[in-house]
């Protein structure tokens, strides 16, 4: 076993931490506050390679190993789980969806702009009624032959205005159950996709989620993703890879509350010394380093197997649910060190307090990712 890091996936590592700092940092409060979109840092960061960063330079993207993208990951979440999130979407749905099952075709018409983030991207699985069950599909793309017909609703979607290319899950063939289920690549301004309400939400409020309306949009069939029937695969699969990007947000949302409750409380006085000389301060510190190592080490392992190509979908489930629950724990205690300080918006650690919550939800809750792993378990 090895657990350095190599020259390059250290210098990526320091690139998003220099980004985070200087170009996240200013303005987080007010984009959380107003949820406001970080347009212009989602757009330097397709200009710096952190958009695609997994995809063939062929098609404009950075060539890295998924190391260095959980790498820049963590850091990127530190600071804006907002900006992350659009970035782990992106990167590990949109981008490697389309780079691993699209045509040359699709991939040279789309991936080339989703890779540095000309056109975000967007995931659209779940619906009003289909969130968990993704099997459950109402949207439907009925076959006209040269071209699907799509329609319905799809919601909490990440990206939903800011995208400019959507890959929608949609039902086909009803009878055929999740067989019949297709997924397609939709760009912005098709007659009849109009984007809905935005959603008012209790964490990563710069994130633009929203739901999707969908009437007689006309989709070539050349937008189609892989065969007939391969939507719901295709879905699944692209969740799995999808999951090390959320268990790589989740870390770094608890390790950016932890790096600063550690500098506040050795700054902080009470008693006549400093927060940090209090036992029972240093081992909740102790804690919240130990769980932010093992959810680390857990998200390198299933980040490693997947480029290794190897299996990765239990490791990566495990990830998810570990490092969603350790965010929890850990942003609770970042406030509970800042005491009062805590508790308003200057500090901080409440935002990322509530920008963690949402990692044990999208992208498979932390209940599903126990049936994922359980089903590993006892195959
Ligand atoms: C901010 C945000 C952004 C999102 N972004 C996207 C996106 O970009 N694209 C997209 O497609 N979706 C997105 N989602 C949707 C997200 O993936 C779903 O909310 C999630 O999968 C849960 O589905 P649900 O909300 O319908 O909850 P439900 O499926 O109704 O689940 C409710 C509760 O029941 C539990 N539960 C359900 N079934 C079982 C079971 N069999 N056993 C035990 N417990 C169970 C769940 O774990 C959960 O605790 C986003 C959601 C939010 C809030």
């Amino acid at each position: 076993m090895n657990f350095d890091l190599s020259e390059e996936q250290l210098a990526v590592q320091q690139a998003a931490r220099d980004f985070a700092q200087t170009e996240l940092l200013p303005g987080v409060i007010e984009r959380d506050t107003h949820q406001k979109f970080p347009t212009e840092q989602i757009k330097k960061m397709g200009e710096l390679g952190f958009m695609g960063m997994m995809v063939d330079p062929k098609y404009n993207g950075g060539g890295m190993d998924t190391v260095s993208y959980v790498l820049a990951m963590e850091e990127i979440s530190k600071v804006d789980a907002s900006a992350s999130v659009c970035m782990s979407v992106n990167n590990s749905l949109v981008a490697w969806g389309l780079e691993k099952y699209g045509t040359e075709e699709q991939k040279k018409k789309y991936l080339t702009r989703v890779a540095t983030a000309e056109a975000i991207g967007a995931f659209c699985l779940s619906e009003p009624e289909a969130g968990s069950d993704a099997t459950s599909q109402r949207t439907t793309a009925e076959d006209k032959g040269d071209h699907y017909l799509l329609n319905g609703t799809k919601n909490w979607i990440t990206n939903g205005n800011s995208a400019g290319v959507y890959l929608v899950i949609a039902q086909t063939d009803a009878e055929k159950k999740h067989k019949g289920i297709n997924a397609l690549i939709v760009e912005k301004g098709m007659p009849g996709f109009v984007i809905g309400k935005k959603e008012d939400k209790m964490g990563i409020r710069g994130s633009d989620t929203h739901s999707l309306m969908f009437t007689d949009v006309k989709v070539p069939k050349a937008n189609r993703i892989g065969e007939d029937g391969f939507g719901f695969s295709f879905a699944m699969n692209t969740l799995n890879g999808g999951r090390i990007g959320i268990a790589s947000q989740a870390l770094g949302i608890a390790a950016g509350a932890y790096e600063l409750a550690l500098k506040y409380a050795k700054e902080r006085k009470a008693f006549g010394k400093t927060l940090s000389q209090h036992q029972a301060i240093q081992f909740m510190l102790a804690d919240m380093a130990t769980k932010i190592d093992g959810a680390r080490l857990l998200i390198h392992r299933a980040a490693l197997l997947k480029d290794q190509k190897k299996d990765f979908v239990k490791a990566a489930a495990m990830a998810k649910l570990y490092a969603s629950q350790i965010a929890q724990e850990v942003t609770t205690d970042a406030v509970q060190i800042h005491g009062g300080y805590g508790y308003v918006k200057e500090y901080h650690v409440e935002r990322l307090m509530r920008d963690a919550k949402i990692t044990q939800i999208y992208e498979g809750t932390s209940e599903i990712q126990r049936m994922v792993i359980s089903r590993e378990l006892l195959r």
